[in-house]
């Protein structure tokens, strides 16, 4: 029984290395997710373990008359809690012995990892090639929650052992690509893992393709359940210790399946009596005891699908019917938007990468030029579903060679207005980029898109452009535009002249979009649509101040509220001025006291000091006073190393996030940092005294803008970053030698 072997694991450990050896997860602040969330026990040390597997034993044993396990569903499910107690107590010895992360020789995962996030094993190097994901990065799970949140992901899929062939390998996790089900890889059978399987076919692996493998046993699973724990945690508001209420938010909100592929064995039984618990459904492809309704819950399953058995023409026939099982059972209702083109299409393949070496053609980037733009044009003028390319196609294009594009789109509605061109001409970054074997990078004038071989081979071409656009405006947008033709240039003096007047009206919004004022409007918007999970949490979205994630500005409100007038982007009156450096107005102090079930009073617009505004747990960046330096840090979620907070991100965001206000700490979008009313109450912009280096990089131009702005031109070179200072006392000779101007500003308290 594995409780057993967990504790002799963790009394050898004990004797070898001493209760007081330290044990922990990378990055995350929610210690081992699956004992703290069940048990409320915060292990830091090995130790701390020991009660763990009592806990576990405990729950193996006939229930006694005091017992504190609330989820209690019968026997089978309390031993599949035990079993996953005893797991993550044995992932975390091997955290101690060096053994985790697994490594699969040649894997390297698609948008970073625990482990290949700068140095984030602490050796002192770039973590290496071949590592497994093992537990999700907090950073990672908090920057998936919008996409839960909004439905655009509907859950996740762990998959353990291996399929039958690599082929029906492919077809699964394709399948669960398409309706954008987040994937968990973990398990063997006889040695063979789902992931050798993938990496043998070339399908990419990775945060960024929906597609996370954890490890090739199946006690690495657990990271699918620690991060289901961790969600209620982050998103739901709930304590550690809470486990009835973690396990019924998982039961009610998460939409998750297990899906057993070959051999089960007595491990990978337990571990899914373990995730029933959950509610999450088991699925095997062999003839296993299945476990049915109970009527105590809706879920609680196990469903035997022996694989040959499923009438089907062919085996890839039969993966399909497998995975629509794993739905089915599990009873979730997955969006997915027809889109007719000759590739996968689906939110899945927006992270996948077009390599060089795999690239039919490229538009835009170093060698060729390519732009996009959106205008509404009157209804009579449009053509509804016309696709035009004019000029030649790239058949003539060598492989790997460039050339230039211009797509025009027009759109024609009655509820259309000028304002949103530029609202739905982003979209075609996401639009595009969904195609599997596409990349669509940047916007406007800079797009730069690849098409790679495979998806040429299947008969992808332009006018497929047109068709993707034609397909999402309506499904997406269909409230605000009735028409939608699209026109794809390649022809030299056409795409010129398209370039010159799309210039013209960039130029036109960016002008209106400096125009546009907080003063300016009389109207603010709301954003609830984090409500879902975290209930108190108001965004208010004016034009000098996006939503915290980044997602929502004012703009983009502007139109939902359009979509979708009953939705979560409601106009706010701003009502009569309170007081305008802090930015008071009654009109969002009511609305905010309405929506966040009477919870905060009053929200400032640009002070962090007084009743700044919440945060849900989506921000692309915390703010926060150092009192020392008489100013505030700004960390960014890409940044994971220790800040002069004595915090790293993920530490900071479980006091930042969760609805509450708490002046000092603010979560605020990346956009808001070059807002003349940044803190403007506090002093504005000057007052950052330390930033992340990512910030400073990828938003070079901006901020240098802003230094100008606020008269201090080399006022970024004097901000501190995690290269010269993670600590206070790091900071301050570092702000003194750079006559950081905030040194000589009043107190920031
Ligand atoms: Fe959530 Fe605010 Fe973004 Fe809306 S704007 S999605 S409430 S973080
Ligand atoms: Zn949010």
């Amino acid at each position: 029984m594995l409780v057993q072997e967990a504790d002799q694991i963790l009394q050898r450990a004990l004797q070898e290395n001493g209760p007081d050896t330290e044990v922990a997860f990378p990055n995350t602040a929610y210690y081992l997710p699956l004992v703290f969330g069940m048990t409320g026990r915060e292990v830091q040390t090995l130790g701390d373990l020991v009660p763990v597997i009592e806990d576990a034993k405990r729950l193996l044993r006939p229930v006694p008359a005091d017992r504190r396990w609330t989820p209690y569903l019968g026997e089978t499910l309390d031993s599949g809690i035990a079993t996953l107690l005893a797991e993550e107590t044995i992932e975390a010895v091997r955290f101690i012995y060096g053994l985790e992360p697994q490594r699969v020789p040649g894997l390297e995962l698609a948008g970073g990892t625990a482990f290949t996030s700068p140095d984030a094993n602490g050796d002192g190097q770039a973590a290496g090639n071949g590592h497994l994901n093992g537990p999700i990065d907090d950073i990672q799970l908090r920057s998936w929650g919008i996409q839960l949140v909004d439905g655009r992901m509907p859950g996740f899929a762990a998959i353990v052992g291996a399929a039958k062939s690599n082929e029906v390998a492919v077809k699964i996790v394709r399948e669960l690509q398409q309706r954008n089900i987040l994937t968990f890889l973990a398990g063997n059978v006889n040695g063979r893992s789902i992931i050798h399987q993938l990496q043998e076919e070339g399908v990419e692996m990775g945060y960024d393709t929906y597609i996370v493998p954890f490890g090739l046993d199946t006690i690495s699973a657990i990271y699918a359940l620690g991060f289901a724990v961790r969600s209620a945690l982050t998103f739901g508001g709930m304590k550690g210790g809470q486990a009835r209420e973690i396990l019924h938010y998982n039961k009610e909100r998460v939409f998750a399946f297990v899906l057993a592929l070959g051999e089960v064995d007595d491990l990978k039984y337990a571990t899914a009596a373990g995730a029933i618990n959950f509610g999450f459904p088991v699925v095997a492809d062999t003839r296993i005891p299945q476990i049915l309704p109970t009527g105590v819950t809706t879920y609680e399953h196990v469903i035997s699908m022996p694989f040959n058995e499923i009438a089907a023409e062919d085996d890839l026939g039969r993966a399909e019917k497998l995975v629509q099982k794993c739905i089915e059972v599990r009873g979730v209702k997955v969006r997915v938007t027809e889109v007719p083109v000759p590739v996968a299409y689906g939110s899945a393949f927006e992270g996948e990468r077009v390599r060089r070496a795999d690239m039919r053609v490229e538009f835009g980037g170093k060698y060729s030029r390519a732009f996009e733009f959106l205008r509404m044009v009157d209804m009579d003028e449009a053509e509804d579903g016309k696709v035009e390319v004019i000029g030649p196609g790239f058949d003539e294009i060598e492989d790997g060679g460039a050339m230039d594009v211009g797509i025009v789109i027009e759109v024609a509605g009655r509820e259309m207005q000028q304002d949103f061109e530029p609202v739905l001409e982003r979209q075609v970054h996401y639009f595009v980029n969904a195609a599997s074997g596409l990349q669509h990078i940047g916007q406007r004038d800079i797009a730069w898109i690849r098409i790679s071989k495979a998806a040429a081979e299947k008969g992808f071409d332009l006018e497929h452009f047109g068709k993707i656009l034609h397909a999402r405006f309506h499904a997406d947008f269909g409230a605000i535009v009735d028409k939608v033709q699209v026109k794809i240039y390649t022809d030299p003096a056409e795409l010129e002249k398209w370039l010159e007047t799309a210039r013209d009206a960039y130029d036109f919004r960016n002008q209106r979009l400096a125009d546009l004022t907080d003063e300016r409007v009389d109207e603010f918007y709301s954003c609830t649509l984090c409500q879902s999970f975290a209930p108190n949490h108001v965004c208010v979205v004016s034009p000098q101040r996006l939503g915290l994630c980044g997602a929502y500005n004012w703009l983009d409100c502007k139109a939902s509220y359009r979509i979708n007038p009953t939705g979560p982007n409601q106009p706010i009156r701003k009502g009569n001025l309170i007081d305008a450096e802090k930015g008071y107005w009654e009109g969002p102090n009511e609305f905010v006291y309405q929506h966040s079930n009477q919870a905060i009073e009053e929200v400032t617009m640009y002070s962090i000091m007084e009743n700044p505004m919440t945060a849900c747990g989506c921000f692309e960046c915390i703010a926060m006073v150092i009192p020392e330096g008489n100013g505030i840090m700004v960390v960014s979620r890409e940044d994971p190393s220790m800040t002069p907070a004595g915090m790293t991100f993920s530490t900071l965001a479980g006091m930042a996030g969760g609805g509450l206000q708490s002046p000092g700490i603010m979560g605020h979008g990346k956009f808001y940092l070059l807002s003349p009313k940044f803190i403007s109450a506090d002093g504005g912009f000057k007052r950052v005294v330390w930033m992340s280096s990512f910030l400073k990089e990828s938003m070079a131009d901006e901020l240098q803008e802003v230094a100008e702005r606020e008269g201090d031109p080399d006022l970024i070179d004097k901000i501190a970053d995690e290269r010269d200072a993670t600590t206070v006392e790091e900071l301050l000779p570092v702000l003194e030698e750079n006559e950081h101007p905030a040194l000589t500003m009043p107190p920031i308290f």
